[in-house]
């Protein structure tokens, strides 16, 4: 970085000097040092300029209750003490503002650099055009038609406020400027309004000191920021990975403690994606090391342009890169975003020694509730997961990738005894006939109150179920619990039922899904079963077989997360679904993305055409439902509907929907 140079150097130019001062009036650093300043490096040398302040804040404050003090007592025996009385409150208010903020320890430890936000700054600089405006008032009220001790004293504390203010806040030109230029006008102000050498003299005494702390400031903060850059920029240095520019693997896990501390404070969720380049090895052997580093500078700007701004991109190892994706909590939202980063690396790199083209494994570890587990641990075992299924996969991590062997047989256990002892439930959140305003049916979800761990995330209790082998036991519980709520509803209401992609690929499915059926006495055409776009990737032709026979049942099957996977259209559509659900993200996003209302609009015209139902997901609000209803969607779900309820609640609801209907 160029340190500041030309407001020192004798033979620059008016015109370069004044940005400079104006550059750091804005706090715009990249114009002081001369090149780019991002944010954090920003933010620790405001962190540096008011931590000066911070540090003589107590003495300023003594010091302003003094000259109050002493101002009142040579007003005392004057006309104007009830004035000065009310001028000495305003000035106690303004000093209790001003303290509270700028006390407050914000430093973590010693050795760390301060940090401090636009927000601050700019809190300084209005309370210290407060303390500027209150002793501009001083001079204007109390000059003209004090005795003369009295304006001596006035003049002496005017003076005394610019000097010792101005070097308490020396750091921060703009608060410099803020609580001198009122300051000083009304002094001139109060003293032109007499006449007489005396007042000349004033006049000119506090025009001249008030001109020279401005610039005193302004030399005392650049050098001030000049001599903390060459630390700043060599913390930032060890903070980057200086291939591709990017956070190293310190500055990563930072950023995931952030992002953990706003979960906690604002309940905001985040995820975190581990990337491992699977081929760099041959690349490097193939075309050398050069052609290798090429590679990663590529696949880093990749990821940078596919990633959301809010979102941070890591280099973290040497083939390994991390994403920590803010506000992004969903399973099949992160999937899907996860998909796009696929995508966007396997694009072919050209470089000098020839093309070249890679894949990638992604391992996704989602922060949805404040649990005390290291999501970047979870995302490397999630990454280890993956490339076990072979190259260019992505897994979502749960309890199943982390805990011990044993841990995981011991949960399953207690899966097992959960679907007896009544602690695993299955809740239904309601689907809505958008065209009549009537029910048409309940989704099951699973619920697991775990004694010791608490709530249960439904997917991580699949994962358990899928790895112990207890999946069909478990499917066939959830499916007989459904029906058997199902059969005691209204005849129009349907069920729908998640099937996971491991019981997709039993030919059992569908005998078990008959049995249920014949048990419950449902009628097959009101039991949905859906599925996700990921269940069908493994073996096309066998999840092609078990959706044939379970289609011969006369279920109704539907195509559950639409929009997420990464499946071609062509084939999906081949398939035998008479529904699909567009995927929450989509319904989220149309209210304020463009791109994603026309993806809706497109689904929709799409669905109609091939005389497809269609239920939209997720939706929260009457504004996103209205838009579901002008573009002729049927059927909604989500949050705004109602949400997932136990089965006697939602007894309740219909007959409480019914009534409403009615009325
Ligand atoms: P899913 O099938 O996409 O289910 C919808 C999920 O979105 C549910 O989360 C539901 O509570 C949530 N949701 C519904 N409306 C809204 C909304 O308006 N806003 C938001 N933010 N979320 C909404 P849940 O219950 O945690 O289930 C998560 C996933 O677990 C389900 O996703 C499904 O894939 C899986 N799952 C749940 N129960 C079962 C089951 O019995 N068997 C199988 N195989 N999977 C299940
Ligand atoms: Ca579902
Ligand atoms: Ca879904």
């Amino acid at each position: 970085m160029k340190l500041g140079a030309e407001y020192f150097s004798r033979a620059s130019r008016l015109p370069a000097h004044l940005v400079q001062v104006w550059a750091l009036i804005a706090g715009d650093y990249s114009t002081i040092l001369g090149g780019a300043v991002d944010e954090t490096t920003a933010g620790q040398f405001r962190g540096i300029q008011i931590d000066v302040i911070r540090r003589s804040t107590p003495g300023m404050s003594a010091a302003n209750a003094f000259n109050t003090c002493v101002l009142l007592l040579s007003l005392w025996n004057t006309a104007f003490r009830p004035a000065a009385l009310w001028w000495a409150a305003g000035a106690l208010m303004i000093m209790l503002l001003m303290a509270g903020p700028i006390l407050r320890p914000r430093r973590a430890s010693s050795r760390e650099l301060p940090v401090a936000s636009r927000q601050t700054i700019w809190r300084v600089v209005r309370n210290s055009f407060l303390v500027g405006c209150l002793w501009g008032i001083a001079p204007i009220l109390f000059y003209s038609g004090a005795p003369a001790q009295a304006r001596f004293v006035i003049v002496c504390l005017c003076a005394g406020v610019v000097g010792g203010g101005a070097m308490a806040l020396a750091s921060v030109p703009a608060a410099v400027i803020a609580l001198s230029v009122p300051l000083v006008s009304g002094s001139l102000f109060a003293i032109f309004r007499e006449s007489g050498w005396d007042a000349l003299l004033a006049a000119g005494l506090i025009a001249c000191y008030g001109s020279f702390v401005v610039h005193m400031s302004i030399s005392h903060a650049l050098a001030l920021v000049s001599r903390h850059a060459s630390r700043i920029e060599l913390e930032r240095l060890a903070r980057r990975d200086p291939l591709t520019d990017l956070p190293n693997l310190g500055a990563f896990r930072d950023e995931v403690a952030r992002a953990e501390a706003r979960l906690v404070n604002s309940g905001a969720g985040y995820s975190v994606l581990c990337i491992d380049i699977d081929q760099l090895r041959d690349i490097n052997k193939r075309l050398g090391y050069a052609a290798g580093d090429r590679v990663l500078q590529m696949v880093a700007a990749r990821l940078r342009e596919t990633a959301r701004v809010a979102d941070v991109v890591a280099r973290i190892e040497g083939d390994q890169f991390a994403v920590l994706v803010n506000q992004l909590a969903a399973d099949a939202t992160v999937r899907a975003y996860a998909n796009r980063m696929q995508a966007s690396l396997m694009a072919p790199y050209s470089l000098p020694g020839g093309e070249a083209s890679l894949t990638a494994s992604i391992g996704v570890s989602v922060a949805r509730s404040v649990c005390g587990e290291n999501h970047l641990r979870n995302a490397t075992l999630a990454l280890a997961a993956a490339q076990g299924n072979g190259r260019g996969q992505t897994h979502v991590y749960t309890i199943a990738d982390g805990d011990g062997a044993r841990a995981r047989e011991l949960l399953a256990a207690d899966l097992c005894a959960a679907m007896h002892n009544g602690h695993l439930q299955l809740h239904y959140q309601p689907f809505l006939d958008i065209a009549t305003g009537s029910l048409s049916g309940f989704e099951a979800l699973l619920r697991w109150r775990h004694p010791l761990r608490g709530e249960i995330y439904p997917p991580d209790i699949i994962a358990v179920a899928e790895e112990q082998g207890l999946i069909e036991a478990l499917g066939a519980w959830v499916l007989g619990e459904a029906c058997r709520a199902a059969a005691g509803w209204p005849d129009t209401l349907r069920v729908a039922v998640n099937i996971s992609p491991l019981q997709l690929r039993s030919r059992a499915l569908s005998e078990t899904v008959a049995a249920v059926l014949a048990a419950s006495r449902l009628p097959a055409r009101r039991l949905e079963i859906e599925v996700t776009e990921n269940a069908l990737i493994a073996d096309q032709d066998l999840a092609r077989h078990v959706l044939s026979s379970l289609r011969d049942t006369g279920v109704q099957l539907a195509l559950d997360d639409f929009g997420t996977g990464f499946s071609s259209l062509n084939y999906l559509w081949s398939l035998p679904f008479d529904r699909i659900k567009i995927d929450r993200s989509f319904i989220s996003e149309s209210s304020h993305n463009p791109d994603a209302a026309s993806i809706v609009r497109a689904i929709l015209t799409l669905a109609r055409d091939l005389r497809l139902d269609v239920t939209a997901e997720g939706v929260e609000t009457a504004r996103q439902l209205a838009f579901l209803r002008e573009h002729g969607c049927a059927d909604a779900q989500g949050y705004y509907i109602g949400k997932a309820m136990p089965e006697t609640e939602a007894a309740r609801f219909v007959e409480s929907w019914s009534g409403r209907a009615a009325a």
